[in-house]
């Protein structure tokens, strides 16, 4: 919506969503006000690479031969500062489509969520949303962004905006290319209207833009390429700076790798492996990769040919000049240079993760709960390095305390003489499992159980099906040998037993595969397990989530002829009395079972019933 307010003056409304993510851009981040500096000084960076990538192929620009760089001029006296660049600036249409605009959707319900919850929005994180540009509202009352696009014959627009509801644009008159912006400080952020403050937030957070910033007149970065440098030059603090700089992340890195390669294939390279995942909303790594340079020019921010899908967790750049400049996207995808390095990168990193598992657990502990995910999911789609992979895999087991994490190796290594095979049970959490009926016979006998917390778990395990030779197996499936021998509890006779079996399969019927005597229960009465041709009950139980109408399998019910509530309802049932409870108590077993396995589709029948046989058995 626009309206003409002078003869080339025009008034535009920001959209709604705009409105409220001002309001909460300026209500989250006042504990770090700085960083609309970091914001603004990256946006113009942004804006010199896409002239120099520009310049490579295209010379006919606006102002072709203008030095790439931004100036800051700072004036204490005014509180004012302006921050200009020579970048490709932009036109009318981008002034409105991109500058007034989210362009991340899931952003705003993020920030929402965020402020319902009561959280503050990380200030580290903004860059992240697409929206740092707005983060100058915090410490001005009023922007202009005085700008002419690249294109040849473009004109100069000025954007100008107090933030609330709406800016303007008109036309200017800059005669050269790139943005302008400048504004002067609210009362409380004058404290910013200081050449050295804005100094010390540039070496903060800026040192490492690869083009000349200028304060006053004065150059303040090195433009260095950090990966260009020997090993031994580069300081464990110059690389974390490095590396909170490409990633927009405020923590150290947990490691990385310096990679200077030559021969058939040459290319330096600095990678990052952070030391935690991004928030949930930003873990879809589809778009996140490591930077692509071309003799120290940035050709392709996240160039996802770089790296497999399962490191997409990774962060850096890539520097070659086995590739042209002015390489397009199709052309990276099918080159055998960009194969060769994704090759190269791929196993130096499975190299560097093997040594963490092999002489810092603690530290490839760290990187698999944050990254393990991702990572597993290497196993189904990069198969030279398959072996590798599963070795690199880690559990929590029946044997692992709380959280601590065990490897298929070390399960191996702790088998019992007899035991053939490895066993494994899915399930949300620790707490759940453990409480799992099916766990019994496993625990008393001393079995080693892994547990698959992690749905992904289920996606891949059936890329490995064994370990060493040993099938890896469900404990709901997997085959036991009977108990009885070395158990002193009564059971019931094999009578009694057929006879209770057979009245258990006609009260459930259809709802049951099969009613069989129990050979892993130990403490509960009944547990229900997959039939024959069913899936593992963890995977049924995303298929729901993914297919509403999906039904699952039909289980076996097992009961524990043992126990003494089994052993009641035999007696009931030789008796002949009171068979209206005996039934109802079938019905309320089974379901028990079905509820702990996380399958019963119907509570209120199950309370109803258990309303009714409480109220049988307090009758006088
Ligand atoms: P982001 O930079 O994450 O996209 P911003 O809100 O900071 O989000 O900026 C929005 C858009 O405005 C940018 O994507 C870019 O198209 C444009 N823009 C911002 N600053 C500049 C600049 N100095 N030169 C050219 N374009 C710019």
């Amino acid at each position: 919506m626009s309206n003409e307010v002078s003869a080339n003056q025009q008034e535009f409304e920001f959209k709604a969503e705009m409105k409220q993510l001002l309001n909460l851009i300026i209500h989250s981040l006042y504990t770090h006000p700085e960083v609309f500096l970091r914001e603004l000084v990256s946006n113009s960076s942004d804006a010199l690479n896409k002239v120099r990538f520009r310049k490579i192929t295209d010379n006919n620009i606006i102002s072709p031969d203008a030095e790439l760089k931004i100036n800051i001029l700072v004036n204490k006296e005014n509180k004012s500062i302006t921050i200009e660049d020579t970048g490709i600036g932009m036109s009318k249409d981008e002034l409105i489509n991109q500058l007034g605009v989210i362009a991340n959707s899931g952003t705003l319900n993020y920030l929402k969520a965020l402020k319902e919850t009561g959280k503050q929005l990380d200030a580290n994180l903004i860059g992240q949303f697409g929206v740092g540009f707005y983060s100058v509202f915090m410490v001005t009352d009023e922007v202009t962004v005085d700008t002419r696009s690249a294109e040849p014959f473009s004109k100069s627009y000025k954007w100008i905006s107090k933030g609330e509801t709406s800016y303007s644009i008109e036309e200017s008159d800059k005669d050269s290319r790139g943005t302008k912006i400048s504004f002067n400080f609210k009362e409380e952020f004058s404290e910013f209207a200081d050449e050295f403050r804005i100094k010390s937030i540039l070496k903060k957070y800026s040192n490492f833009v690869d083009f000349p910033i200028y304060v006053n007149n004065e150059k303040v970065n090195n433009i260095d390429a950090l990966w260009h440098k020997n090993k031994e030059e580069i300081k464990d603090e110059e690389l974390n700076e490095f590396y909170k700089f490409i990633s927009n992340d405020y923590t150290e890195p947990l490691g990385h790798l310096h990679l200077n390669i030559e021969g058939n294939i040459n290319f330096k390279s600095l990678i990052f492996i952070p030391s935690s995942a991004p928030p949930s909303m930003f873990r879809d790594f589809q778009d996140k990769s490591l930077h692509l340079y071309s003799n120290k020019v940035l050709i392709q921010e996240n160039s996802t040919d770089l790296i497999p899908e399962y490191l997409r967790f990774l962060r850096g750049v890539v520097d070659t000049e086995d590739l042209p400049l002015n390489v397009s996207r199709e052309v990276t995808q099918n080159s055998p240079v960009m194969i060769k390095i994704k090759n190269v990168i791929t196993s130096k990193v499975i190299n560097l993760l093997e040594e963490w598992a092999d002489k810092d657990n603690e530290k490839y502990d760290k990187f698999f709960k944050e990254f393990g995910s991702l990572f597993k999911t290497g196993l189904n789609s990069d198969f030279s390095n398959k072996d590798k992979l599963t070795e690199l895999l880690r559990f929590e087991s029946s044997k692992s305390a709380n959280g601590e994490l065990r490897s298929l190796n070390a399960y191996v290594a702790a088998m019992k003489p007899d035991q053939k095979e490895i066993y494994y049970i899915s399930g949300n959490s620790r707490e759940l499992i453990e409480k799992n009926p099916n766990l019994e016979y496993f625990l008393k006998n001393d079995f080693e159980v892994l547990y698959f917390l992690d749905p992904v778990d289920l996606f891949v395990m059936p890329y490995i099906f064994e370990y060493d030779g040993k099938k890896i197996v469900s404990i709901d499936k997997a085959e036991i040998e009977d108990l009885s021998k070395d158990d002193n509890k009564e059971k019931l006779e094999k009578t009694q037993t057929d006879n209770l079996l057979l009245e258990f399969k006609k009260v459930l019927n259809e709802q049951v595969e099969d009613v069989v005597e129990s050979k892993r229960l130990v403490d509960s009465p009944a547990s229900v397990v997959v039939g024959k041709e069913g899936l593992d009950p963890q995977f049924e139980k995303m298929m729901k989530m993914m297919e509403k109408d999906f039904k699952a399998s039909k289980r076996i019910l097992e009961i524990n002829t043992s126990h003494l509530l089994i052993k009641n309802l035999s007696e009931l049932l030789e008796s002949n009395k009171n068979q209206e409870l005996l039934h109802k108590c079938i019905h309320q077993i089974f379901d028990g079972a079905l509820l702990i396995d996380g399958i019963l589709t119907n509570h209120v029948d199950y309370v109803a019933r258990n309303t009714e046989i409480l109220t049988l058995a307090t009758k006088k």
